[in-house]
């Protein structure tokens, strides 16, 4: 589980999401399924909110052992614009 705190914890990820573009599949509000097109690798991503805390979590090596890794920063910004849609209905 990776703790969601400053948008500099994530930095490097974005980044890398930046350069990798993978596609986020919207499960539902909080499950999202990162796919690398290159590789074709799919990874799940979860994003909970625990006691005003941001999480998430992503089912690949480096997000099982609470790395942020870019499939969390890519479903993170998915989330995020979901998020601000339902808000302003
Ligand atoms: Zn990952």
């Amino acid at each position: 589980m990776i703790q969601l705190t400053t948008a500099a914890k994530l930095e490097n990820a974005i980044t890398k999401a930046r350069t990798v573009k993978p596609r986020v599949r919207v499960n539902c509000f909080g499950s999202y399924t990162v796919t690398n097109k290159t590789t074709g690798a799919t990874y799940s991503v979860e994003c909970l909110k625990q006691d005003g805390k941001r999480f998430a979590h992503c089912s690949c090596k480096a997000g099982q052992r609470g790395q942020a890794c870019y499939h969390v920063a890519a479903a993170v910004a998915a989330h995020i614009q979901l998020a601000a849609e339902r808000a302003s209905h």
